[in-house]
């Protein structure tokens, strides 16, 4: 069956999103409605309906999906009206400002039987599946360091991010993406957090945090965004039992080095460091060591929308569940309430609320 999608909110996710359904067989963008003058008659350019009001698109009995991609705080005022009108809703990132906000979401999308679906896209991200893989597959032995990171140098951009009340702020933004990833890679509960947030720009929002999450498993985390990086550090930074990969970029440089075992090897030799010498921090012999390139990622799962109109057909279950945002955005809470109190707060997944409610 083709759904009717309508995007609220054509800026620039929503223009994204307009052009990513194109692809998409079974979903047809039915229309766009924006607040602003300017966005509709950009969306008449495009050559999509603008609706003149958001009860215009809710009382259009063809529109299926609405598709929200607002400034992150009325993403939840919109989603709720729309389930309460028996829409599918797609939510863009972060879901809501506060958590509880996202469980009144879940509630209503029970009462009306109809689907939420947030779009956590960068769990598709190709550098996030190739250390997924390296992760899952052992190949550099039992992971027990993960360093995941972004860093631009241009500030946070543009007018809304930048405020409080528009849920602005680097955490919200892009550190929800790298803490869904992490969350999605390391099955464990999340013994500890740490973490500072940067207002080095001087806005009412952070320019970027650092948050040390150790898992009950013992695995170790590092999760960094900053938009003050004039030379930026590798996307992921990977520790095992039996080596180390690296991935440099989103263009997947990047390589792992790994223990030769079986070798009979050398000790290393002491080199001049500095104005000392050193043992421990010599290079290892060429036969200690192999260097091999990052795996190649196959298709395992369905694409978003895919798996979206899987959900809605009953086909599948959603690869992007509610309670998964839910824990991430508990998490964020946490991340700025240790921040704020510069204290490491303990057994985050066994003191935090748990929902109930399931995806349709
Ligand atoms: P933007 O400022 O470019 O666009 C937002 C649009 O929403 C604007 O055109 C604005 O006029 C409109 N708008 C504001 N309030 C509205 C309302 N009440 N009803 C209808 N329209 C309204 O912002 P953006 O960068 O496109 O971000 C939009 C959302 O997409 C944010 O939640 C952001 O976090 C998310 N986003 C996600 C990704 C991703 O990769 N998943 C990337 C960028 C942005």
């Amino acid at each position: 069956m083709a759904y009717n999608l309508v995007i609220v909110g054509y800026g620039g996710m929503g223009s994204y999103h307009g052009k990513l359904l194109q692809e998409v067989p079974n979903i047809n963008v039915h229309g766009t409605f924006d607040i602003s003058e300017e966005r509709r008659t950009a969306s008449v350019s495009d050559g999509y309906k603008a609706y003149e009001s958001l009860s215009a698109v809710l009382a259009d009995a063809a529109v299926d999906f609405v598709l929200v991609a607002t400034p992150n705080d009325v993403h939840k005022e919109i989603a709720i009206s729309a389930l309460n009108a028996k829409k599918h809703v797609i939510c863009e990132k972060p879901v809501t400002i506060c958590s509880d906000d996202l469980i009144e979401i879940m509630e209503t999308a029970k009462c009306n039987d109809r689907a939420f679906i947030v779009h956590q896209n960068r769990r598709w991200d190709e550098d996030f599946l190739t250390m997924k893989k390296v992760y899952d597959e052992k190949m550099i032995g039992d992971v027990f360091h993960i360093e995941s990171r972004v860093q631009g140098a241009n500030g946070i951009p543009g007018d809304w991010r930048h405020l409080k009340a528009n849920g602005g702020g680097m955490l919200l933004d892009w550190g929800v993406h790298l803490l869904d990833q992490l969350l999605f890679m390391v099955d464990s509960k999340i013994a500890s957090v740490y973490a500072n947030l940067s207002y080095i720009l001087g806005d009412e929002v952070d320019d970027g945090f650092q948050a040390l999450i150790t898992f009950e498993s013992g695995i170790t985390s590092l999760i960094e965004v900053g938009t003050t990086n004039f030379i930026q550090l590798p996307r992921w930074y990977t520790k095992g039992t039996n080596g180390t990969a690296v991935i440099e970029d989103w263009n997947l440089n990047g390589k792992i080095v790994t223990q030769n075992l079986e070798e009979n090897v050398e000790a290393p030799k002491p080199i001049k460091a500095g104005q000392g010498l050193t043992k421990t921090m010599a290079p290892p012999s060429e036969k200690a060591v192999s260097i091999s390139v990052l795996p190649q990622i196959e298709k395992t799962m369905q694409s978003f929308y895919e798996n979206v109109v899987a959900v809605v057909d009953g086909k599948a279950e959603p690869i992007v569940k509610n309670e998964e945002v839910l824990r991430v955005l508990q998490l964020i809470e946490t991340i700025f309430e240790s921040a704020e109190r510069n204290e490491v707060i303990k057994d985050f997944d066994r003191v935090r609320k748990y929902s109930t409610i399931y995806n349709r």
